[in-house]
């Protein structure tokens, strides 16, 4: 490339310093090889992402067809919260539930719940302000927690009790400062699922501390091997609650982009709160509104995802077969996942020496061709685990794991 005297010396552009402590790994420098690997014609297993429709799950016909139909209708700007029919159908299913004390303009559609998880900590968070996230995380949390000023701090959920949090240290990690806490429930990238008896535990933690209590939903329907999914919000109704959901995963449509957040439960002192996501989702002015018009035929039609999370369902024998194959490999344990579609196996660190898990995920790459997340990318402080996402087929399953173990029998890090 020339360059004209000029374009060289052009002052130079740096990023803000606001992304200065922002990390989002799930699509880092580890993927960015596998990509620039791909481009050479290398072919990668990629157990790395969860977007369910590559891998052949398919979105229910009748929701295709809805929003074929309603496509020519979707032309305008909707309601900043969202179309009226959507919103409806969000406030029944909050009310199945229990989310309590819900009304419709308590309800936001958003292009999937990544700009509301944005939206919402941009709305609370002043300079330091403090808010608890579970260690390990989904990311994202943790970033718009940064980016919008915010201190995170993170809380350890506890591989030896099924990976639930651990409620005396989320305890101990409250200051002055906090103002929230944040749990993902179904767990992403853990599995786990919290029951009852744990989610009353946070709540009366939150209660004593007067805390916000911020709850990921997104895998609810996902949940595997009978377990009951609780809304921690319905057993809050003297709390302010705000609950994350949207059918990217359910409905396997993570493409079109439609999540939504409902606050529930003491909304009285939210209101200043709701005057800063108002503006917010005022200044955004409206989400994806082809997306929205499907949102009442998604919740309330056929449920194909409860064929995959069923024995026998595809997400389901998957499941099993990793989990199986995973606890085969010296040096590796994991947790049985409950739902969504992730495993966080420990790797045994002393064993293979691993002191960096970025270069481990990047050796892996190179030697086996196969993609995973570094446990670092998910705020998991020891470089001992790594994330699978078990959508591929049992298949691609099946030689990622032999290839795996191969990887393992001879691994050890300089
Ligand atoms: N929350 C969790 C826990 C996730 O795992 C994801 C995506 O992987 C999201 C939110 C973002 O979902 P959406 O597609 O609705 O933006």
């Amino acid at each position: 490339q020339v360059h004209t005297e000029r374009e060289r010396t052009m002052r130079e552009f740096k990023k803000s310093s606001k992304l200065d402590h922002v990390l989002y790994d799930v699509r880092g420098p580890v993927v960015d090889e596998a990509a620039r690997m791909e481009a050479e014609g290398e072919r990668i297993l990629k157990l790395n992402i969860g977007n369910p429709a590559p891998f052949g799950f398919r979105t229910p016909d009748e929701v295709v067809k809805d929003m074929r139909q309603q496509l020519t209708e979707c032309e305008g700007y909707s309601d900043s919260r969202g179309l009226f029919s959507a919103r409806k159908a969000i406030m029944q299913y909050s009310q199945v539930k229990g989310l309590p004390n819900v009304q419709m303009e308590h309800i936001y559609t958003g292009n999937g719940v990544s700009e509301l998880i944005q939206l919402s900590m941009h709305a609370l968070l002043d300079d330091g302000d403090e808010i608890l996230i579970p260690s390990p995380d989904y990311p994202l949390w943790t970033a718009c927690a940064t980016l919008a000023g915010g201190h995170p701090v993170h809380y350890l959920c506890d591989e030896q009790a099924d990976w639930y949090p651990d409620i005396a240290d989320m305890e101990s990690k409250i200051s002055d400062r906090t103002k929230a806490l944040v749990i993902i429930n179904p767990n992403n990238p853990t599995g786990a699922v919290y029951p009852r008896e744990v989610l009353e535990q946070i709540v009366e933690v939150a209660r004593r501390h007067q805390l916000m209590i911020f709850s990921d939903e997104i895998y609810d329907r996902l949940c595997m091997d009978g377990v009951e999914h609780v809304s921690i919000a319905s057993l809050a109704p003297d709390l302010p609650c705000v609950t994350f959901s949207g059918l990217s995963k359910s409905h396997m449509i993570a493409g079109y982009r439609i999540g939504w957040m409902v606050l529930s439960g003491n909304t009285r002192c939210m209101s200043d709160f709701l005057l800063g996501v108002n503006m917010l989702s005022n200044m955004r002015l409206c989400s994806n509104v082809p997306a929205q018009s499907i949102v009442q035929t998604a919740l309330g039609g056929y449920q194909s995802v409860e064929t995959y999370v069923r024995p026998g369902g595809r997400v389901c024998d998957q499941r099993d077969f990793v989990y199986r194959a995973l606890n085969e490999i010296d040096g590796i344990t994991a947790v049985k996942p409950k739902a969504a579609f992730y495993i966080f196996p420990k790797i045994d660190a002393k064993k293979f020496n691993i002191h960096d898990d970025e270069q481990f995920a990047l050796d892996l790459l190179h030697e086996k061709k196969i993609l995973v997340t570094r446990g670092g990318g998910f705020n998991w402080e020891q470089p001992d685990h790594f994330r699978v996402v078990y959508l591929p087929r049992m298949e691609v399953l099946a030689e990622c794991m032999d290839d795996l173990a191969d990887f393992l029998s001879t691994y050890h890090q300089d």
